[in-house]
């Protein structure tokens, strides 16, 4: 090997030691008669000392000439420092060089690769292989590689057995648009990459595999948006022989065990809430429940006093924002701007303050009466010093809109510390989902989702009220995990083909070899994925999903270092039989 130690590994201990590393040159600092360099590999930072009269000149004048990102090999000996840097764990040392080789020179980096550098966004991405020697960055894939060695020392635990799947298939529908691949041999003809492995999951149970797992990669081709990534990671699992109750308490097992090994963090017990509930007390179906603030609905209280909004209103609901009844009149005005921007779109906000003094103020002190008001105070169960917040319309939509302010107020109060971890299952999601672009039901999860027997007999008159035997996992008001029990019988399957609109003949088409292995004994199962991209980047309190990649895509879609997607050569357009209009 070309060293002895690393960067970051020398100590007091080790004084006097003839020793011998490589690594970047992080920076120089020249006095003259003394030079010090700083050198760098993944593990740490050492200091390298030179000294006139004490170093070789010719040596001396060869490490003045190493500059930043240069690749050095030096030889020497450690000495206790003078000044010790208790900032970094070699701090009490430096190397006295007697040898030095230039293994290789750098161009100057184009933005300075510290811990916090002075790089923009793009030209980060495009010189992407030098952002990923900065400490911050470099941390975040070490996190990555840990959870990924956890996640497979919990599931090899319970007997999983991870099975690879192929790439190059035909579209298995999540929700989104396929990327596909021209087929050379067969012209005409396309491969499609997988959504997710879903199928073959489910056919690896029918081969009675039992308990399958794969870290692998999934392909959507989704509209553009921040933070989103054409090519991501599952944790991807299928089970047999399962009730939903044993995929919940597995799964939530895989979760406490990376929290444990991976954080240090005991995690409670996981808590259900059907969705149901989610969408009426936070009006999401992923909660953030770091904290409370829970939706108070106070439609009847508010109705034959002659106020237009609420009378006309379908639900009147809102918030107790604690602590915040002395808000100025700028400071209520920005909430009501919030809920009215486009993003959220309420038409405007009502508020009661219900005073340190106790006394109660509202916007509304017209229409009713301060007993009026009183009463709405105790149904939020609010004290002097809380701010209640209101919105009324159609439920669904001013749900939807609290939920935006409700998670508002838990930023402004400080409520969403991302060291804070707050787990939750939702579980009962609607089977379908009713779309306005398309004018029909589309499964909510996907077609292969069972539903809940008990709720088949509404599936001709009320579909939107059957119920599928479908959780996520919820972290931190983030879907992290989502998954279902399959139908495994083929009548029941085509059924469901039949109500999301495929004939018969696109069902058998497109699907036909799940629904024939249906009838070769498939035995009851289901499974879930986790977003292993994104449940990284909670794991690191990050927002950004993107740190958590190696090599991401830009929010355009495109990789700006390696330029794709990029145009084709005429020849191999003739190979694929395509054309392209240029
Ligand atoms: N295939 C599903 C997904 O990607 C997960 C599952 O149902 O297991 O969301």
């Amino acid at each position: 090997m070309l060293r002895t130690h690393t960067c970051g590994e020398l100590r007091l201990a080790d004084v006097n030691k003839q020793v011998t590393l490589a690594g970047w040159v992080q920076r120089q600092r020249d006095k003259g008669s003394v030079l010090w360099i700083d050198l760098r590999d993944r593990y740490g930072i050492t200091q390298l000392i030179f000294e006139e009269g004490k170093t070789d000149a010719a040596l001396f004048s060869v490490a003045r000439g190493a500059g930043r990102e240069y690749v050095l090999q030096v030889e020497g000996t450690v000495v206790e420092r003078l000044s010790k840097n208790d900032k970094i764990a070699t701090g009490e040392v430096e190397v006295k060089v007697s040898k030095l080789t230039i293994l290789n020179t750098a161009k100057l980096p184009p933005f300075t690769i510290e811990d916090e550098t002075d790089g923009g966004d793009d030209l980060r991405m495009k010189y992407r292989y030098l952002d990923l020697r900065r400490n911050p960055v470099r941390e975040k894939l070490q996190l990555r590689h840990k959870m990924a060695q956890q996640t497979r020392a919990y599931l090899d635990g319970q007997e999983f057995i991870e099975v690879e799947t192929p790439v190059l298939i035909k579209s298995t529908p999540e929700g989104a648009r396929d990327f596909v691949v021209p087929s050379r041999i067969h012209h005409g003809e396309f491969y499609a990459l997988p959504q997710s492995p879903q199928t073959f999951k489910q056919l690896l149970m029918v081969s009675g595999f039992d308990r399958y797992y794969q870290i692998v990669k999934c392909f959507r081709d989704e509209d553009l948006r921040a933070d989103r990534q054409p090519e991501f990671t599952q944790i991807d699992c299928e089970m047999a022989f399962i009730t939903q109750e044993d995929i919940l308490n597995t799964f939530e097992g895989l979760v406490r065990h990376l929290f444990k090994n991976v954080k240090g963090i005991e995690l409670p017990s996981v808590p259900r809430m059907f969705y149901d509930d989610a969408m009426k007390l936070y009006g999401s179906d992923k909660p953030d429940t770091r904290f409370d603030m829970k939706f108070v609905e106070i439609t009847e209280l508010t109705k034959g006093k002659n106020f237009p909004v609420f009378e006309s209103a379908e639900l009147v609901v809102g918030i107790n924002a604690k602590g915040c009844s002395e808000y100025t009149r700028k400071q209520i005005d920005e909430l009501t701007e919030y809920v009215k921007r486009p993003q959220v779109g309420a038409k405007g906000l009502v508020y009661l303050q219900y005073r340190t003094d106790g006394t109660l103020k509202s916007s509304v002190d017209k229409f009713y009466t301060p007993e009026e008001l009183k009463a709405w105070a105790v149904k939020f169960n609010a004290q002097p010093g809380d701010l209640i917040l209101l919105l009324a319309g159609e439920s669904y939509t001013t749900r939807k809109q609290l939920n935006e302010l409700r998670l508002l107020m838990g930023e402004k109060l400080g409520l969403r510390d991302k060291s804070k971890f707050s787990a939750l299952w939702v579980i009962d999601f609607p089977l379908l989902e009713w779309n306005e672009e398309t004018k029909r039901y589309h499964a909510m999860h996907h077609p292969f989702t069972s539903p809940k027997i008990e709720d088949l007999h509404l599936l001709d008159t009320d579909p939107g009220k059957v119920r599928a035997n479908a959780y996520d996992m919820v972290i931190n008001g983030t879907e992290v995990g989502g998954g279902s029990i399959r139908i495994h019988d083929r009548p029941t399957q085509q059924l469901m083909f039949n109500h999301l609109g495929f004939t018969e003949e696109e069902a058998k088409k497109q699907f036909g070899f799940l629904m024939d292995a249906f009838e070769f004994g498939a035995p009851p199962h289901g499974g879930i994925a986790f977003g292993f991209d994104r449940l990284c980047s909670i794991f690191g309190g990050v927002d950004s999903i993107r740190d958590f990649i190696a090599f991401p895509k830009n929010n355009a879609g495109k990789d700006v270092m390696i330029d794709s997607p990029s145009p084709i050569s005429d020849e191999q357009l003739k190979e694929l039989a395509l054309t392209v209009k240029k």
